[in-house]
């Protein structure tokens, strides 16, 4: 029976100093290996130039490099990028070059699909089918970052996981990730550039709080009343709004980090006086700022964006309490890169 091999990248410098000594080699040819998988970014045991050929043949038979193929690449009018990134099994999943003025951001996926069942995200339709791996986190940030170089002519500034998934349901491997990214290995880019955005999970919030991660939270609240909620993202019905805030504000106290809220405004879901009273309410409970996000309709119509009066009066209720409040315009919409609209419409998920 062929067993099947494992992806080196799945392994620490340490298991891999520790394979080679296993295998009568020395601690440091892990080292050598670790650089090309993560620094030099090798795609295959071949390019391993200073690793002898004997031993490059050994990691052959034990181990599989599985490194992600950007199969199409896509460039908006805005100069937003989306790229259809194809997995080794021939999964898709998708990624996106955000550039402003002064910033390039790389918008990433964590899972193919996702666990969540949000109403308004054309990606909770596809359904989870799989939680990335480190290494295809990590590839994702790479070939964006070199997007970044060709066309800005400068790295990449920032990273947000608002990509397909829901990056704590994936969590081990979207902080391994997050580990290489940072690590002088990796890009060495400084964890206050990235920021993981959450459905909102109180547990793992907890968790992450106690594990002292140095990047920025943002939580995707869309309402600050439970009924709502529930109605719009159903998976809520399990995390009531006061467990969310207990969560919050744990995080709070252990990071002093502020939390940003994700927010779209919805005709006749959220765009009522009693939700914007129950948000300025919610933001006075931890130090937050409000992202107000433009909706981008994903076909069916359910939802639709509330006015700009109902906008404006959410900007005049949070600065009245001193709350930071911007509205995000979308990016990328004439390619479907837009939050929520991640769903591999080009590339084939089958
Ligand atoms: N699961 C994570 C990250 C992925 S979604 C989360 O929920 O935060 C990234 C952001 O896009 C979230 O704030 C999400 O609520 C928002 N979003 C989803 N669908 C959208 C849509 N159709 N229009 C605008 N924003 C959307």
């Amino acid at each position: 029976m062929q067993i099947e091999k494992k992806d080196i990248r799945a392994l620490s410098k340490d298991q891999l100093r520790d394979f080679f000594v296993a295998n009568n080699d020395k601690a440091f040819r892990g080292n050598q290996v670790y650089e090309w998988l993560w620094s030099k970014g090798a795609h295959s045991f071949e390019d391993m130039t200073n690793v002898a050929k004997t031993t490059r043949s050994m990691l052959e038979d034990n181990f599989v490099i599985n490194h992600i193929k950007v199969d199409t690449m896509q460039r908006s009018s805005d100069g937003t990028v989306k790229n259809a990134v194809r997995l080794h099994d021939g999964l898709v999943v998708e990624s996106v070059l955000i550039p402003t003025e002064t910033r390039t951001t790389a918008c990433v996926s964590s899972q193919v699909g996702c666990s969540l069942d949000c109403n308004f995200c054309a990606t909770a339709r596809l359904k989870r089918m799989r939680n990335l791996e480190a290494g295809e986190i990590y590839d994702q940030v790479i070939a964006i970052d070199k997007e970044s170089r060709l066309y800005h002519n400068h790295p990449l500034s920032n990273i947000v996981f608002m990509g397909m998934g829901e990056p704590l349901m994936n969590y081990n491997n979207v902080i391994k990730a997050i580990d290489m990214i940072t690590s002088p290995e990796g890009l060495g880019m400084s964890p206050k550039r990235i920021m993981v955005s959450t459905s909102g999970i109180p547990k793992m919030i907890k968790k992450m709080a106690d594990d002292d991660v140095k990047f920025k939270l943002a939580v995707s609240l869309h309402s600050a009343i439970d009924e709502v909620r529930a109605r719009i993202m159903p998976f809520s019905k399990n995390f009531p709004l006061a467990d969310l805030r207990e969560a919050l504000e744990y995080w709070y106290r252990k990071t002093k980090n502020k939390i940003s809220y994700e927010y779209v405004v919805w005709k006749g879901i959220n765009d009522d006086k009693a939700s914007i009273d129950a948000l300025v309410k919610f933001c006075k409970y931890v130090p937050c700022k409000v992202n107000l996000i433009e909706y981008n309709p994903i076909d069916d119509g359910e939802f639709q964006q509330a006015s700009e009066e109902s906008i404006l009066a959410y900007i005049k209720a949070l600065e009245n309490i001193g709350v930071v409040c911007k509205v995000r315009r979308s990016r990328g919409k004439d390619i479907d890169a837009a939050c929520g609209q991640l769903a591999n419409k080009e590339g084939s998920v089958d």
